[in-house]
């Protein structure tokens, strides 16, 4: 099975917009239960277009670490934009977008959902390589 596990541009898009859409609905219940602050997200009040931006977001997220870092070297080739800090890094920041109320003022909804969820798409990516045989480097 070695090397059988490679995930190509298609299974990072529909994972990436997959992701963000759960991610969304899960983002829509908690707010509604009180569990993250409404000021985020309207307090839940959402509509289809944010469900739609999280999907689209997320795919364009899940492609972004091999367009940043694409495989040139090799389907082997991967480096910081592919690392475990990374992903840490990004983990913590879509927590504090969640939780400390990054970009939390009302106006920038639509920039920080976008962002958001291409934060999500990009954790998707990283998280499916991870799986991989070949794993992630640590740093780079
Ligand atoms: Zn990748």
């Amino acid at each position: 099975m070695e090397g059988a596990l490679m995930p190509t541009a298609k299974t990072h898009r529909r994972l990436g917009a997959t992701f963000g859409v759960g991610i969304a609905i899960l983002v829509s219940v908690l707010t509604q239960k009180g569990m993250i602050s409404g000021a985020l997200f309207r307090g839940g009040q959402l509509d289809i277009f944010f469900f739609l931006m999280a999907g689209a977001c997320g795919l364009l997220g899940g492609l972004l670490p091999d367009i940043i870092e694409p495989s040139f070297h090799g389907p082997r080739h991967r480096g910081f934009f592919h690392s475990i800090l990374l992903l840490f890094g990004l983990g913590i920041l879509a927590f504090l977008f969640l939780y400390g109320g990054v970009l939390a003022s009302p106006e920038q909804f639509y920039w920080r959902i976008g962002v958001f969820f291409v934060l999500i798409g990009y954790i998707s990516h990283l998280l499916v390589d991870l799986l991989t045989d070949q794993g992630l480097p640590l740093i780079f």
